[in-house]
């Protein structure tokens, strides 16, 4: 489990981990993006709240969450943004119990409020495979693609300014106290996010590998 504010290399090391370790990824963010851009049920319910940057229902994630453990927790997994809220994490807890699915690490990526706001400023995301990446990163040639699928890099319209800003209150009063409940699990291991993506991965494939 990847846990950190907005901005704080969730996104990138979870797809690390995938490459590397190939463990399946599970992203809230993600599957929600792509319930919007297909117009279903599910993605005109939370438009709303995640075009503001708001946490949308406790209820919605933890049912996708159910059934992503119901189908492929048999393989691992590793979670990029859930969970979010104390209501989350207790709902985790049931479910892992009730799929006998173990969780091995629970890792904090510690940010300061610099590296968020630098980083969300210049964030770029692959409109087709969710590969992250920055301005400066990016090559170009004449537009921006993603060196994985060619699928467009865009910026995420919750990358905004004034968007981040609630996502970050978000974050404060109900993601921060998640430090806490996992502390007193004896299962949270804080890491510094502020470094580069390769040494951050470094750090995060030590933990993998000696939790294995
Ligand atoms: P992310 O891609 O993880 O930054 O998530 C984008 C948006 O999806 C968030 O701002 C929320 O609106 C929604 N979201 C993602 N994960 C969760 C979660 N665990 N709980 C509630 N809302 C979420």
């Amino acid at each position: 489990m990847l846990l950190g504010a907005p901005g704080s290399g969730k996104g990138t090391q979870a797809e690390m981990i995938t490459r590397h370790f190939h463990i399946p990824v599970t992203s809230p963010g993600a599957i929600l993006r792509r319930e919007m851009e297909l117009g279903t049920l599910l993605g005109i319910e939370v438009a709303e709240k995640t075009k503001h940057g708001e946490l949308v229902p406790d209820k919605i994630i933890i049912d996708l969450i159910e059934d992503y453990v119901r189908l492929h927790g048999a393989h691992g997994f590793v979670f990029d943004g859930f969970p979010r809220t104390i209501p989350q994490a207790d709902a985790l807890q049931g479910i892992l119990l009730r799929h006998r699915t173990p969780l091995d690490l629970a890792i904090w990526l510690d940010v300061s409020a610099e590296t968020i706001s630098d980083r969300i400023s210049h964030r770029l995301q692959c409109g087709s495979c969710g590969f992250t990446t920055s301005e400066s990163s990016a090559v170009f040639s004449e537009r921006a693609v993603c060196p994985y699928c060619d699928g467009p890099l865009v910026r995420r319209t919750d990358d905004d300014a004034s968007v981040l800003q609630t996502r970050l209150n978000e974050f404060n009063t109900k993601t921060q106290p998640l430090g806490d409940f996992y502390e007193k699990l004896g299962m949270l291991t804080k890491i510094d996010g502020n470094r580069d993506r390769d040494t951050v991965f470094a750090d995060i494939s030590g933990l993998i590998e000696r939790a294995a």
